[in-house]
């Protein structure tokens, strides 16, 4: 597509991991650009020095990668910008769009209170307004000028049509007594500057945006285009937090969920392109559009991010999911390198789990020796009477000329017809002595990928544990 001109950014203050409402509106940003064929940026909104670490910013930016979402240059930090906000002030003062306030925090506490105690919003009186006070007129702050009527409208993609009087509002504050600006104003000029042309964000910035637009007016620029985005919810209705179980982009990973999955799940979270359910990246840039997004909160189903993390196990390319799976599995000590071994493993033992997590539990027997039988499964298939069968499958395993899956089948095939017994009756002693219990997937596949040698030994100790239980 060619590039449309659409500039998106997505701009976390990083005070805290990436919490997974952040993480939606980057994910609807980057779509948008990718749609569009435009471009994203990343602003680190990191003014609050307290509140902001490095560590954060990191948490913030590998949440984005895991979740697939990458930008068109290096990250603006808001920190270092510093310089760049005191002309536009010195300008609206220049103009006489702004003014110096030497109204004290006591006087205008007071004023507040009072006004509180009359059950009247509280909007500052302009009492400054008209006294052009200069620089030198000791410890001030600088306040932008409303009009004093009429109205801030503008038509939001998401919520159609916001209006409100200005008269709600005040000449509000745009540079502190230590003439840092504020962060209404600080948004406009990095928005403006960085040449945003869509301004997707959540709605709890709404109350932010007549004030923005103020701004804009006032300094003469092009307001871009707003699209405000319901926050989402738990099941019980309240903004999710950790008490839901899960909240942030890290949560989700420790579950073990996807990230095509997570993307997929948090997309349809508040957009949707007729009942289809699952979707691949694809057909995601292709069709999302921020202009089709709906008001209503989302709220969060794990039960439904479970289903699509399932579906997405199933149809991603077995080495998609392996690449995935790989941290998990190292994180629990196992050695494993990518590649065709470990993508059949994915692809013989995807469909029994829900998460990467769930299967990363499960395949522990591959990487090393059980550590026990499972007593049920022992008792019925590590019994006595089963040693000499458990020996000869080592001993015809050891043998096999080609030691395949198919191979294996004939060679069971033989031995069930020999003795006459059912596939299950061969099948469940090897699956015991190799992982321990009776669970795991397909018996030859199982085989296989363990390998001739270990199999062999696994059995061998299987067969000896026979012959010495009762
Ligand atoms: N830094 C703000 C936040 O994390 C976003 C501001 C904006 O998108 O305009 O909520």
């Amino acid at each position: 597509m060619s590039d449309s001109g659409v500039v998106v950014r997505f701009a976390p203050s990083p005070t805290g991991s990436l919490h997974i409402g952040g993480a939606r509106t980057a994910l609807y940003n980057w779509l948008y650009a990718r749609h569009t064929g435009g471009k994203m940026l990343l602003r680190i909104e990191d003014t609050d020095l307290e509140r902001s670490t490095p560590e954060n910013v990191q948490i913030i930016l590998d949440g984005l990668r895991w979740l697939g979402i990458d930008w068109d240059a290096p990250p603006v930090h808001q920190s270092q910008r510093v310089g760049h906000y005191r002309p536009l002030i010195q300008r609206l003062l220049d103009e006489g769009k702004a003014y110096r306030c030497v109204c004290s925090k006591e006087e205008l506490d007071a004023k507040r209170e009072a006004a509180i105690a009359d059950k009247r919003k509280y909007l500052y009186d302009r009492t400054c307004r008209d006294r052009n006070l200069g620089p030198d007129c000791g410890p001030h702050t600088i306040r932008i000028k409303l009009p004093l009527d009429g109205e801030i409208a503008f038509r939001d993609v998401i919520l159609g049509p916001i209006s409100m009087q200005v008269s709600e509002f005040d000449d509000w504050i745009i540079a502190r007594s230590d003439l840092t600006p504020v962060y209404n104003f600080v948004v406009v000029a990095d928005d403006h500057d960085m040449g945003v042309t869509h301004v997707i964000r959540g709605n709890d910035h709404l109350n932010n945006t007549p004030k923005q637009l103020i701004a804009y007016e006032a300094l003469g620029f092009t307001p871009p285009e707003f699209a405000h985005m319901p926050l989402t919810h738990g099941a019980d209705g309240k903004k999710l937090s950790k008490r839901h179980g899960a909240a942030s982009v890290t949560d989700f990973a420790k579950l073990g969920y996807l990230p095509q999955a997570v993307r997929n799940y948090l997309v349809r979270l508040g957009w949707s392109h007729g009942d289809q359910e699952l979707f691949t990246d694809g057909e995601l840039i292709a069709l999302f559009d921020i202009h089709d997004c709906n008001a209503s909160p989302g709220i969060m189903d794990l039960q439904k991010l479970e289903w699509i993390n399932q579906q997405k196990m199933m149809s991603l390319p077995p080495s998609s999911v392996a690449a995935e799976w790989l941290p998990y599995l190292r994180e629990r000590g196992y050695e494993v390198e990518p590649g065709a071994w470990l993508d059949r493993l994915v692809e013989v033992c995807r469909e029994r789990f829900k998460t990467l997590v769930e299967m990363a539990d499960h395949v522990r027997y591959f990487f090393a020796e059980p550590e026990s039988y499972d007593d049920k499964a022992a008792k019925k298939w590590l019994a006595a009477p089963n040693a000499e069968l458990i020996e000869l499958l080592a001993t015809r395993i050891e043998n096999i000329a080609a030691f395949t899956e198919p191979a294996l089948e004939e060679m069971y095939a033989k031995i069930c017809e020999e003795r006459g017994v059912g596939l299950g009756q061969v099948a469940q002693p090897v699956r015991v002595a190799l992982t321990g219990n009776t669970v795991s997937p397909p018996i030859f596949d199982t085989i296989v990928l363990l390998g001739r040698e270990k199999t062999v030994t696994r059995l061998r100790k299987a067969a000896a544990f026979a012959s010495s239980s009762g």
